[in-house]
C-alpha cells in the first residue's frame, strides 16, 4: 500500500556506481522527472559531472549505502559489483531497492544464475560448478566435452575479465585453482557460435514488460565492440528469442532495465548471461529509438509507466571507443559525418572503454562505416570485424 514514506513514484533516485551507465542515466534524469544521487568512489568518476547530487563511498561499504538511502527514495545499480548481504540489511530495514537484492543475485552470481535457468528448463550452455581442481565430478565433465571449457569466475567478472579459454588441461586445472579463491567457479562446454545477439527488457513495477528489438553484438577479446540493429536473426529466431526474454523477465522479476546475451549456435539460442542494468548493447537506443533504455529505466525504477519503444530509423551501429595504443581525438570524431559521438569524461588508458559511437541509417553499411570512423578517430584499439 503506498504510504507517506514510499510514495509511488519516486522522484530521488540513488545510483550504487559511478561509471559511464550511470553518467548516461544523470544524462536522462530530466527526461525521466527524478533526480539523481549517485554514489562514486572519487569525485573523479564518470558519472560525477551528470548527476545533480554525489554522495563518496564505496559500493560495498554498509556506512555509505546508509547514507546514501538517507538522501533518496530508492536506490538502483550502475554495476553488479554489490556485497547482496548488505543489500540484504538495507532492504530489511526498509530501504527500497530496484531491482531487489533477490533479483540482482542472478545477476551478481554467475553460478546461482545457471543453475536457475538450468532448473526453470531455459537454453543454457553445459556446465559444472565447482570450487577446486580437485571436484570429483570435474575429470568425467573435462571427458564429455569434445574441446576444452570455457572457465569462468562465478562473480566479480566484466567485459571478459573473469573468463577464460585455456589452451591446455593443465591450464583449466591451474585457472580453476585462481579462480576458485574468489567463489565458485564455472566450467563451461564452449559453443560454436554462429553469432552473438542482445535483448533489452524493462520492466515496471507493476510487471508489464517492454522489449527493445534485439542487435547483433560483435565481440573482441570477450570484450563488446560493436552492436547491430537490426540482429541478423531471421523471424522464427526472433520469436524464439523474444519468448526467451520474457521467460527470463518472468523469473528474475527485477525492477528495471535488464539485457539479456544470447549465443546463436547451429542448434538453437542459448543464454550466455544476464545483467541487470541498462548495458552496452542498448547504447544505440540513445538516438536510435523513441524512448532511450537509460530514461526507460529510471521510469521504471522511480515507479511510472514505461513508453512502448519504435525504432527511429531502419538500421543502427553502436562502436565502443576503447583507448588505443595513444589518445585519439575527441574533435576530429566529433566531426565525422553522420555520428553521435559520446564521451565518458574518463582519462585515457589503453584498453579502457572511453566512450562510444552511434550512427543511423537506411541501410547498414553507411551508419557502420560512420560509426567506425567516428570510434576510430577518437582511439579505438580493437580492428572491426
Ligand atoms: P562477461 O560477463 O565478462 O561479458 P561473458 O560470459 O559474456 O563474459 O563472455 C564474454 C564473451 O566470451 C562472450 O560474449 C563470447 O564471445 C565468449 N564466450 C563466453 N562463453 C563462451 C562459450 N561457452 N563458448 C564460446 N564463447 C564463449
Amino acid at each position: 500500500m503506498p504510504n507517506d514514506r514510499q510514495p509511488t513514484v519516486a522522484r530521488r533516485v540513488g545510483v550504487v556506481g559511478a561509471g559511464q551507465l550511470a553518467r548516461m542515466m544523470g544524462e536522462a534524469a530530466n527526461s525521466a522527472k527524478v533526480e539523481l544521487t549517485v554514489l562514486a568512489a572519487s569525485m573523479n568518476d564518470s558519472a560525477v559531472a551528470t548527476c545533480a547530487k554525489v554522495e563518496l563511498g564505496e559500493a560495498i561499504d554498509r556506512a555509505a549505502l546508509r547514507r546514501l538511502a538517507e538522501r533518496v527514495e530508492v536506490i538502483t545499480f550502475d554495476h553488479e559489483l554489490v556485497d547482496l548481504e548488505i543489500l540484504q540489511e538495507l532492504e530489511s530495514s526498509g530501504v527500497t531497492l530496484r531491482p531487489s537484492s533477490a533479483a540482482l543475485r542472478f545477476a551478481v552470481d554467475k553460478a546461482y544464475q545457471r543453475r536457475s535457468f538450468a532448473a526453470a528448463g531455459l537454453p543454457v550452455p553445459r556446465c559444472l560448478i565447482v570450487r577446486s581442481s580437485n571436484d570429483e565430478l570435474l575429470p568425467d565433465f573435462l571427458e564429455s566435452l569434445s574441446a576444452l571449457p570455457v572457465v569462468k569466475a562465478s562473480r566479480g567478472g566484466y567485459d571478459g575479465r573473469g573468463v577464460i579459454f585455456p589452451s591446455s588441461r593443465e591450464e583449466t586445472f591451474a585457472v580453476i585453482d585462481e579462480l576458485a579463491a574468489r567463489g565458485e567457479v564455472i566450467l563451461e562446454e564452449r559453443q560454436a557460435l554462429t553469432s552473438e545477439v542482445a535483448q533489452v527488457v524493462v520492466s515496471a513495477l507493476d510487471g508489464s514488460l517492454v522489449f527493445y528489438p534485439p542487435v547483433t553484438t560483435v565481440q573482441s577479446d570477450g570484450m563488446c565492440i560493436e552492436v547491430r540493429f537490426p540482429s541478423e536473426l531471421n523471424d522464427a529466431q526472433s520469436a524464439n528469442l523474444h519468448q526467451l526474454s520474457e521467460r527470463v523477465a518472468r523469473l528474475i522479476r527485477g525492477v528495471g532495465v535488464m539485457a539479456i546475451e544470447y549465443f546463436v549456435t547451429v542448434d538453437g539460442l542459448i543464454i550466455n548471461e544476464v545483467a541487470l542494468r541498462p548495458h552496452n548493447t542498448g547504447h544505440w537506443t540513445i538516438e536510435g529509438t523513441s524512448a532511450s533504455q537509460f530514461t526507460q529505466h529510471l521510469r521504471a525504477v522511480s515507479g511510472q509507466t514505461l513508453d512502448d519503444v519504435s525504432p527511429l530509423w531502419p538500421c543502427a551501429v553502436m562502436v565502443n571507443v576503447v583507448g588505443g595504443s595513444a589518445p585519439g581525438s575527441l574533435a576530429s570524431a566529433r566531426n565525422v559525418e553522420g555520428v553521435f559521438v559520446h564521451d565518458y569524461g574518463k582519462s585515457w588508458r589503453p584498453g579502457r572503454k572511453l566512450g562510444h559511437v552511434t550512427a543511423l541509417g537506411d541501410e547498414p553499411v553507411t551508419p557502420r562505416v560512420r560509426a567506425w570512423k567516428g570510434a576510430r578517430a577518437y582511439g579505438t584499439v580493437t580492428q572491426e570485424a
